[in-house]
């Protein structure tokens, strides 16, 4: 039947997007975030394997998703953490490609498909105050 095998080309989409993913679950920089929504009294789903990159905080109610990321996998710009190793250096700039572009790709599906994308690079969570107010602007 043509509409199971239209299912099954996405499955198996999400299925090689999902062994592909960068982005480690639950990191100290995704439970401090988790902790300050909930805090702030927002309601969230966890790694939605349903949408493009299995975002980390899925706020459906506001359809916007809060990607926390990395400095440094991420290359988070102008940071000093987004550095690259001294070894290795073809490898290491080859890989940080990959990720640019994968990330971009999940962005923009994630916004063709109506949500929005929030970004918490790690380096901002330093300070928790200001990352308090800037998480606020997710109910505009
Ligand atoms: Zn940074």
């Amino acid at each position: 039947m043509k509409v199971d095998k239209t299912v099954d080309t996405i499955s198996k989409r999400l299925r090689s997007q999902n062994m592909s993913r960068i982005r480690s679950k639950n990191t100290a920089p995704e439970i401090l975030v988790r902790s300050v929504l909930h805090r702030m009294g927002f309601r969230f789903r966890l790694h939605d394997k349903t949408l493009p990159g299995c975002p980390d905080i899925v706020l459906k109610r506001w359809k916007t998703v809060v990607l926390v990321n990395g400095c440094f996998w991420h290359r988070h710009k102008n940071c000093r953490y987004a550095y690259v190793p001294k070894t290795r250096i073809a490898f290491w700039n080859k890989k940080f490609a990959g990720n640019m572009k994968r990330d971009a790709e999940n962005v923009k599906a994630l916004k063709r498909l109506g949500w929005k994308v929030k970004i918490v690079w790690e380096c901002e969570l330093r300070n928790t105050a200001g990352l308090e107010s800037r998480l606020h602007k997710l109910r505009l």
